[in-house]
């Protein structure tokens, strides 16, 4: 299936104020798509429009091809994870990245073997037993994108996720990303200020 997004002529207003002002950008299969800009321009009311959590005046939403401007989001043809770490601080690693597959009811021994391999991809498997509170904020942040990416998404939207970080971490995870990216066949829209 193709998971190519299409943006056009996207305006999204607040009352008179004017957040979106007649935007189009469109992304292709596999591509890390980078959207940058200062905080307040409208990065976020972007990927929620494209993700349908906010209707658009005008414009038109297009995902591989097919028009899905006034589609709910959970019917979209679209795999959206949102970045954060919002981990569950009670839950160990493993279980914070199960948590999703066990939510679908899937079989024991598939969640185990998911898991392991995600865990094992973004270089967590030492830390499978750990809570959140006893990590960095860099293996915080793997832990977010390995919980993402279990669910098997098409497209990953991150929104900031490295901007709590130090530079040499933030390009630690932009280059994790990439790996996977090449690994799992995803295609990206990533957001930052910097
Ligand atoms: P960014 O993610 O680029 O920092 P946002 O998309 O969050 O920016 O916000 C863009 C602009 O739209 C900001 O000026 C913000 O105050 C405004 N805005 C965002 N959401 C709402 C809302 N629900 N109601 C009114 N204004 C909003
Ligand atoms: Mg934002």
């Amino acid at each position: 299936m193709s998971t190519g997004v299409e943006l056009r002529n996207i305006v999204k207003r607040y009352g008179t104020f004017t957040a979106i002002d007649n935007v189009s950008l469109s992304i292709r299969d596999n591509e890390f798509f980078a959207l940058l800009g200062p905080s307040g321009c409208g990065k976020t009311t972007l990927l929620r429009t494209l993700a349908g959590f906010e209707m658009p005046q005008e414009g038109t939403v297009l995902v591989g091809g097919q028009d899905v401007t006034h589609t709910r989001p959970r019917n979209r043809p679209l795999n959206l994870m949102f970045q954060s770490y919002a981990l569950f601080p009670h839950m160990s690693v493993e279980r914070n990245v199960a948590y999703g597959l066990e939510m679908e009811k899937l079989p024991r021994d598939e969640i185990r073997s998911r898991v392991a391999e995600v865990l094992a991809s973004a270089q967590l498997t030492q830390f499978a037993n750990r809570k959140p509170d006893q990590l960095s904020g860099g293996q915080r942040q793997r832990v977010a994108i390995a919980r993402a990416l279990v669910m098997k998404p098409e497209i990953v939207i991150c929104d900031e996720p490295t901007s709590a970080l130090d530079v040499s971490v933030q390009s630690q995870i932009l280059n994790l990303l990439g790996d996977l990216r090449r690994e799992f066949g995803l295609t990206y829209l990533f957001i930052s200020h910097d």
